[in-house]
């Protein structure tokens, strides 16, 4: 994991949030190859769970909501977890995590467990009373819930069909740790896909599906997912099943993702909360329902994670030791490098320079980089997963010829100017 963490660093993937100031616990900063690769992460998730289907809509819900809105849900009542202090150094822990009775810091005396709120209480407008409060939004799924019947009417879906939506949400989590496995503020892709209650077990089979293959092609090696089929006193109250996608990361096998089952619960409940009827009418029979619900549940941080930790790789090039990642063309940061073998001659600067202005018109991800000798600028590109390298030499200037390197194997190859781009395409 310390070999993740720096080259993240290092390399401009991730920063420690607020770091000059020491830092803020729980909190990440995404460094320019960061963006890139999470947000192509992200483009990737919401073009396969939403924009290429037919029955799914997207939504971006404001993170500040009516308090009654968590109050409705539960969280304010229970969105909770068990939080033990040490009676002697007085560090506080999650409960429910700990393997042994005493302090893992100190041996000391644990005291009683507490239950915990997690979530960010803050005030909207001028005034600090009860009626101001809000919260920063612990999970995503609510702002679907309370738009649930504006979107039925603004766009008259046909059951089955889903809303989708990517933001952030905030929890203070007691102990959060592990890189950016366990934040106090991360990034949340959902679902949530209404259906007959008689069609459930299908369409949680159906985004099962869509989960594992979504998770294939972003570059998560498949060897370390793991269903673990959450029990009936480890599910939310309201599942009736809920599959937890866990993932071998370097420090243990933990949650990546989840599938669950919500039943009508959350309608129900923001129905009789708020007085509004959220129903569906089924135009052919008129009949009144409110549906129920299969929610695909997505943590882009952990993602990232899970994608780092499965494209990190060690191998020995010309008998140095090279550390590569092998991520997928299409979420790789940069996706071609141009340079020039020798910086300091202006013909090669020139002609690679003429090389990359055209490559980025049509392959965006495209860097020019002359810095440092071509061994080190391989090396560079290597780490941050660039699928391809080309280099211009003094035969590009005779023969129109360039290298075109290959990030898996090192091997280079002897390529026409013109046929770059096909070659690059495919
Ligand atoms: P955990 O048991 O690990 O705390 P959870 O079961 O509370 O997770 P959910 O409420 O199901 O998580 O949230 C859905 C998804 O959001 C998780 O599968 C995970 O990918 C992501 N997630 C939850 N909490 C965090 C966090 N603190 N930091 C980063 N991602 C998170």
């Amino acid at each position: 994991m310390e070999k993740i963490i720096s080259l993240a660093k290092r390399r401009g993937f991730v920063f420690q949030g607020s770091e000059i100031y020491g830092g803020l616990s729980g909190t990440w900063d995404y460094g320019p190859l960061g963006v890139l690769l999470k947000n192509n992460i992200k483009n990737s998730w919401w073009d396969t769970f939403v924009k290429s289907r037919d029955d799914m809509y997207g939504l971006d819900a404001a993170i500040l909501m009516n308090q009654e809105v968590w109050q409705a849900s539960g969280h304010v009542g229970n969105f909770s977890d068990p939080m033990v202090e040490c009676s002697k150094c007085k560090k506080r822990f999650r409960g429910d995590q700990l393997e042994e009775s005493k302090c893992p810091d100190c041996g000391g005396e644990l005291e009683e467990s507490k239950d915990f709120n997690m979530m960010f209480e803050t005030y909207v407008g001028p005034f600090k009373d009860e009626d101001s409060i809000s919260y920063l939004r612990p999970e995503t799924a609510q702002g679907i819930f309370v738009n649930f019947k504006n979107v039925v009417d603004s766009m008259q879906p046909r059951l089955p069909f889903g809303i989708g939506q990517i933001g952030k949400a905030f929890r203070n989590e007691i102990a959060p740790r592990d890189f950016v496995f366990r934040s106090r503020e991360f990034e949340q892709m959902e679902v949530e896909y209404f259906v007959k209650e008689t069609d459930w077990q299908k369409h949680f089979d159906m985004w099962k599906e869509v989960m594992n293959s979504w998770m294939s092609s972003v570059g998560i090696d498949m060897d370390k997912v793991h269903e673990l089929d959450v029990s009936e006193e480890d599910r939310a109250h309201y599942s009736k099943k809920t599959i937890d996608f866990e993932f071998d990361f370097p420090f243990g096998r933990k949650e990546l993702f989840g599938l669950a089952y919500r039943t009508d619960y959350d309608l129900s409940k923001h129905m009789k909360e708020s007085g509004e009827k959220l129903e569906y009418i089924d135009p052919d029979t008129h009949e009144k329902i409110v549906p129920h619900v299969i929610e695909p549940s997505l943590g882009l941080d952990r993602a990232v994670l899970a994608v780092l930790v499965s494209a990190y790789s060690e191998d020995e090039v010309g008998e140095e030791k090279r550390v590569f990642l092998k991520l997928p063309k299409e979420i790789a940061p940069v996706k071609v490098a141009v340079f020039p073998l020798l910086k300091n001659k202006p013909e090669l600067v020139e002609k690679a320079r003429g090389i990359y202005e055209i490559l980025k018109k049509e392959i965006p991800d495209t860097v020019f980089d002359s810095n440092g000798n071509i061994g080190k600028r391989y090396r560079r590109q290597d780490e941050i997963g660039t699928p391809h390298c080309i280099t211009v030499d003094f035969d590009t200037l005779e023969d129109d010829t360039v290298t075109l390197r290959d990030r898996d194997t090192a091997g280079q190859d002897r390529v026409k100017v013109e046929d770059v781009l096909l070659k690059l395409k495919n």
